[in-house]
């Protein structure tokens, strides 16, 4: 199949071997593409006409010329217990390539068979799960948060064994980077300082090329206090999405700070602070309103991993600003949500008064702000049929529209702007599952379909209302495994 015409580079491969061994793909029996992303082939510089060669790169029995497939190894800390084991267990990162706007491109393949760092793993990724991940990439990158992304998919006939059979798929993901901070624990607690300032100095150079310039310290420690802001930030983002990520263990915790490694995550339907989207997490170590502790956490961890190669107040310093960054973030997010611009002393005590009624009375979250979005054109009607006790919103409503005084935009200016903040449409649980059901007995459109709703989650879209609806019964409580 050549190259295709790609940019390619290897660098990750200019680490030291320790970081990754080399392995090929395990093929699958009879890979179909299932689902192709055109126009981020189109944005990483690349037109495809037929997918069916491409299926064949997803089904791990062709590889284009220069793809030099390697698994990556890294460790981590996973629900707080240090694991030395991890490392790509059935991904393999297949190359990099460089696009047209100069923004690079690293290839994962997602469910390409065992390797070194696969434990008792199979090395495979279920059809379930795949499309799990690919919907959510999307859907995230939908909302304007950062996350990798799904390139495509493939489906595959080898059976899996997980609680029950299922059905093999794979996943090509790209990203601008996969090294996690679980990268550089491994490097501190089994290579050494030379190992860990190597990689620190990879990063810098790929993705902070910003900082390249500054002498040493300085380098080191805005990089680390940039890598905490955007780890801060993006949590901030998912908080006010109404997101739970589900496995924020240190080896999902993107260097970059992508939202990473798509589990057991959930879009919160009815509001509930506690919300636990991983049925293994009993302890609900990572539920939705643990979220912004637990990423100060994981930098904490990457902290510790960079003792060894930087000066201890300056990473101190660095990790001081996860809160400001976070409170800023998130204060800002909700502001934007509530239509806010004038700035008040009261409008923190307004947000968790916001988010304590919607736990209370267990409020939709998505669709409380998307209503609270239209009050000018559909009036207060559809908000409070929100509520079971219409009088908890109306008390809500007359305080809010108290605070409006303050404001001085026109009405419709301002609820147009908050529907741009504002999602009419997110991936719940239940639109998953049934693309799901309908990709497992072989048709991908349904899916297709979704996707095409996400790309664009703040626009009216008439035609799609449906997917808008509130979850039925059955699907506000799936239990989502981490089983993938
Ligand atoms: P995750 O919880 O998906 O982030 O995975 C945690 C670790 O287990 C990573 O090192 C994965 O590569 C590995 N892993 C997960 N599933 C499998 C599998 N089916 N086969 C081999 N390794 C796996
Ligand atoms: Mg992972």
């Amino acid at each position: 199949m050549g190259n295709k015409g790609f940019r390619v580079e290897h660098r990750y491969l200019e680490l030291p071997d320790s970081f990754y061994t080399r392995v090929q793909p395990t093929p699958l029996k009879d890979a179909k593409m299932a689902c192709f992303n055109h126009k981020l082939a189109r944005e990483m510089g690349f037109h495809v006409t037929n997918e069916a060669d491409w299926a064949k790169i997803g089904g791990g029995t062709e590889l284009l010329e220069g793809m030099d497939p390697v698994a990556m190894k890294y460790t981590g800390h996973q629900f707080g217990m240090y694991n030395p084991e991890l490392g790509d267990g059935r991904g393999l990162l297949l190359w990099e390539t460089i696009g047209p706007d100069g923004r690079r491109w690293d290839w994962h393949l997602k469910g390409a068979g065992t390797t070194p760092y696969s434990r008792f793993g199979d090395g495979r990724a279920v059809l379930r799960s795949t499309i799990r991940e690919y919907l959510c990439s999307e859907a995230m990158h939908g909302l304007g948060i950062p996350t990798t992304r799904a390139l495509f998919m493939v489906s595959a006939r080898d059976p899996v064994r997980r609680e029950s059979i299922e059905t093999a798929a794979a996943l090509v993901r790209v990203a601008q980077s996969h090294i996690r901070f679980g990268h550089f624990e491994f490097a501190a607690h089994h290579e050494g300082p030379e190992t860990v300032k190597t990689l620190l100095e990879h990063v810098i150079s790929l993705h902070f090329p910003h900082l390249i310039q500054l002498a040493e310290e300085e380098r080191h420690g805005r990089w680390f206090e940039e890598v905490v802001e955007r780890t801060a930030r993006l949590i901030a983002d998912w908080q006010a999405v109404g997101f739970c990520h589900g496995v924020m263990n240190s080896d999902n915790m993107s260097i970059i700070g992508d939202t990473f490694d798509y589990g057991p995550f959930a879009f919160l339907d009815d509001f509930d602070a506690g919300y636990i989207s991983n049925h293994t997490d009993q302890g609900g170590r990572y539920a939705y309103n643990r979220q912004p502790q637990v990423g100060f956490a994981n930098c904490q961890y990457l902290a510790n991993a960079l003792l060894p190669a930087m000066d201890e107040d300056t990473i101190r310093k660095g990790l001081q600003r996860y809160e400001t960054a976070y409170n800023g973030r998130f204060l800002q997010n909700m502001r934007d949500k509530l239509g806010l611009v004038q700035e008040d002393e009261g409008d923190l005590g307004l947000v968790m008064d916001t988010f304590s009624m919607l736990n209370e009375h267990r409020t939709d979250y998505t669709a409380f702000f998307r209503a609270l979005s239209n009050l000018y054109d559909h009036g207060h009607a559809p908000l409070r049929d929100l509520f079971v006790d219409r009088q908890v919103a109306d008390e809500w409503l007359a305080r809010y529209e108290q605070r409006l005084k303050k404001e001085t935009r026109a009405r419709d200016e301002r609820e147009y702007e908050m529907r741009r903040v504002n999602p009419k449409y997110i991936l719940r649980n239940y639109l998953a599952q049934k693309v799901i059901l309908e990709a497992q007995n072989g048709d991908f459109e349904p899916m297709k379909e979704l996707l095409k709703v996400l790309e664009k989650p703040f626009d009216e879209q008439p035609d799609f209302e449906k997917y808008a609806e509130l979850p039925p019964d059955w699907g506000k409580h799936l239990n989502i495994s981490c089983s993938s």
